[in-house]
């Protein structure tokens, strides 16, 4: 037996081997150098974002989101799946660079004998394990052309590039097999066959494959065998490097652009929209420039945002927009700027092409979708540079694809690319509401509300406090000072159906014993909606005229029964003066609730036996990961019966349709959100809903009677569930 070493470019000759490898190397680097400052010359195009803060929270993070696979893995089989080719893919990466370094680093440095690395047990070692990673590598891929091309996901669609992906890395795979399993049945040393030595086997696969070879005529020397085995190093070298030259020009520009799209995340609280910088200073110009309207606009982390994209369709696949048959994909809403900013073709909802400067018209989204062969494009050709065009005007962007998002966090929870739709269509309707005036006629009825009467229902500020009558409510102006400042906002303000959870909300708090006060008729909208309908202005007045009478008084808690109040105060209010986290706390009722529980201030004990099932808002489940208080209050309900919404629950949990201002809007697509949602939560039948937002609350008031389940499932607020098991009023 001889000692077991790899010979590299055994068969092929050191002067051909290295002269095929590194020549194909520099031209590689060249063409992949190029393709990346292109691309890297594009995201400069676009406006500043400081992402370059808290750089140990960006390192940590990267390493957990790309090499622990933390968010990939969160979609269980999709994760597994991508998760076997990358480490399968690290492995191989490193393999190769093993040789690359024996042979030209520690061999030339070190002399023939002391600088093998390969060799001996190591080498054993090595083979062994490159084979297991090599056929989980290729499972994975066979797994993902499985997928794509006979199960047909909707959230998938197949280009040219992903079968590239796929042929080439598979071909890297195979071919990688082939060359090992040849050698193993050709190669001799000292004139002893490789194949019988006793380490030969290690190398599990390509001994299997050998022995084929041997079998049908391919081994010891024979010349076709030797043949085949060059054909397959000199191809496989190529796929492999025609794999790197073409990471910038394909989907897998995902390798390198995604980590980078991880690194520079934004690190702000999930809950906080980016302020418009110099706000007041860009309105005083000539020609302002607000919010999105062009590729121009966006930034450079939104610009990189669209090269990250792996059009993997995990956050269409959560979509409330796509589900009700809006003509809203998340996914389509990046991908179409990916295209747009690379001068390709701008994929378009059904499937269709258009060019930049050859856009689709948006009455394709009336047909329904037909089969590839059948699609009929219908072009219209646009004026003007692709930086520049309009986007909304020109139907890149359609109304109903801006004004149908629902900004439930969904996609950006489930992206494991990191992208922040949210903040994207948020920025389109900045430039629609501020700059263009082009706002649904609701929207501007809401904005107008706001403005002139402090509330989106354009009630006057006397009747705020009309839903306390017969109730000790103090208000701050009489108390100057009390432990919580109970926020209480809009809708329980002025909403008949959400005046009844302010008002269990403060028989809690005095049975609880709890000082609190309101600000009554001194308190205005937060300005919620406003920010999300893009009127960034009249939000920030309202912040700032909400913060300011709030710092009259002196307290150590804000509560709200709002999930949308609770955000904005916690989360946005601190980017215009706002104290919370320093001088006082900002709590949702939930949260405060489960407290009190906790502390034996509340108990319930009168029994409610029924199945009750939770629904999760988003602005303070994925916004705010506020999951366990509002199940641990129902939990201590003697008699409830807790049931979950299967799948659709906690972070993954679907909208209720009304975020964004869509409460007030009349539904884009051909069914509603809160129509869908209601159907997840009744899978198990519950008797009660239990709500904790007052948006959520007149979404299902009439998803229950449209749907004519009025009478068969309750729908209460926990504040509601919780009075009644103290005492059976509410
Ligand atoms: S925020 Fe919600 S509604 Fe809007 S695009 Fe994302 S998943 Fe869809
Ligand atoms: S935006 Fe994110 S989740 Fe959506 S397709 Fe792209 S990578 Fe996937």
């Amino acid at each position: 037996m001889t000692e077991a070493f790899r010979e590299i470019y055994w068969n092929v000759g050191e002067t051909v081997g290295s002269l095929t490898v590194y020549g194909s190397a520099l031209i590689v680097l060249a063409v992949m150098t190029w393709g990346v400052l292109r691309d890297v010359n594009r995201w400069r195009k676009g406006r500043p974002d400081m992402r370059i803060d808290n750089l140990r929270k960006r390192a940590v993070e990267f390493v957990v989101q790309v090499f622990g696979q933390k968010k990939t893995l969160k979609d269980r089989r999709p994760g597994i799946m991508h998760a076997i080719v990358f480490f399968g893919f690290i492995a191989l990466f490193i393999g190769t660079d093993i040789i690359a370094v024996e042979e030209d680093f520690t061999v030339p440095l070190m002399g023939e004998n002391a600088g093998k690395i390969l060799v001996g047990e190591f080498y054993k070692n090595y083979e062994l394990i490159m084979d297991f990673m090599g056929l989980l590598f290729i499972a994975g891929l066979i797994w993902m052309a499985y997928r794509r091309y006979t199960r047909y996901p909707d959230r998938l669609h197949n280009r040219r590039t992903d079968l590239w992906a796929l042929a080439v890395l598979g071909y890297i795979g195979f071919s990688g097999y082939f060359i090992e399993g040849l050698r193993l049945a050709n190669q001799t040393i000292g004139g002893v066959p490789v194949f019988t030595q006793d380490w030969a086997p290690r190398a599990f696969v390509g001994y299997g494959l050998a022995i084929l070879f041997r079998n049908i005529g391919l081994g010891d020397g024979s010349p076709v065998g030797l043949g085949l085995h060059l054909f397959f190093w000199f191809s496989h070298t190529l796929a492999s490097f025609a794999f790197i030259a073409s990471i910038p020009f394909s989907k897998l520009q995902h390798i390198i652009y995604t980590p980078l799209n991880t690194f520079f995340r934004d690190l702000e609280p999930k809950g906080a929209l980016t302020p418009i910088p110099n706000l007041e200073a860009e309105i005083e110009k000539d020609e302002p420039r607000l919010g999105v309207a062009t590729l121009a606009d966006f930034t450079w982390k939104q610009r990189l945002d669209f090269d990250a994209c792996m059009q993997c369709g995990r956050c269409q696949s959560k979509c409330p927009a796509y589900a009700s048959g809006s003509q809203l994909s998340p996914k389509f809403l990046i991908t179409k700027m990916a295209n747009l900013q690379r001068g390709e073709p701008v994929l378009l909802h059904d499937g269709s092409l258009g060019r930049a400067h050859t856009v689709l018209s948006t009455d394709q989204y009336n047909e329904a979708p037909k089969p590839i062969a059948e699609r009929t494009p219908v072009y219209a050709t646009i004026e003007g540079d692709r930086e520049t065009l309009p986007l909304v005007e020109h139907g890149i962007y359609t109304e109903n694809e801006i004004w149908s998002c629902t900004t439930c966090r969904a996609c950006m929870e489930e992206c494991p690319a990191m992208i922040e739709h949210v903040d994207l269509i948020v920025d389109v309707r900045r430039n629609l509401t501020m700059i263009q005036s082009e706002v649904p006629s609701n929207v501007k009825r809401v904005l107008e509300g706001i403005e002139r009467a402090g509330n989106p229902w354009r009630l006057p500020a006397r009747e705020r406090t009309a839903w306390t009558d017969g109730l000790d409510v103090p208000t701050m102006a009489e108390k100057e000072s009390a432990e919580v400042l109970y926020w209480v906002g809009c809708a329980p303000a002025y909403d008949e159906r959400s005046k009844r959870v302010a008002r269990a909300m403060v028989q809690l708090l005095t049975r609880a014993g709890v000082d609190f006060a309101i600000l009554g008729e001194e308190e205005s909208c937060t300005g919620d909606p406003a920010r999300r309908m893009g009127e960034e202005l009249l939000f920030q007045a309202q912040a700032q005229t909400n913060i300011e009478t709030m710092h009259q008084y002196r307290f150590k808690k804000i509560v709200t029964t709002c999930a949308h109040c609770f955000n904005t105060i916690k989360n946005e209010y601190p980017q215009f003066g706002g104290r919370a986290g320093i001088d006082y706390q900002v709590v949702h009722h939930t949260d405060l609730l489960a407290q009190l529980v906790r502390e034996g201030k509340l108990t319930p004990k009168r029994p409610i036996n029924q199945k009750v099932v939770y629904h999760d808002p988003c602005y303070i489940g994925r916004y705010n990961d506020i999951y366990d208080s509002p199940r641990a209050v129902l939990q201590a309900i003697p008699g409830v019966q807790l049931v979950e919404a299967p799948d659709w629950n906690r972070e993954r949990a679907m909208c209720c349709g009304g975020g964004g201002g869509n409460v007030w809007m009349e539904g884009w697509g051909k069914r509603g959100v809160n129509a869908i949602r209601l159907e997840q939560l009744m899978q198990e039948k519950p008797q009660t809903l239990a709500l904790a937002c007052p948006f959520c609350m007149v979404m299902f008031e009439d998803a229950a009677k449209n749907a004519g389940v009025d009478e068969q499932l309750a729908r209460k607020d926990m504040a509601e569930l919780l009075l009644e098991s103290l005492d059976g009023e509410s």
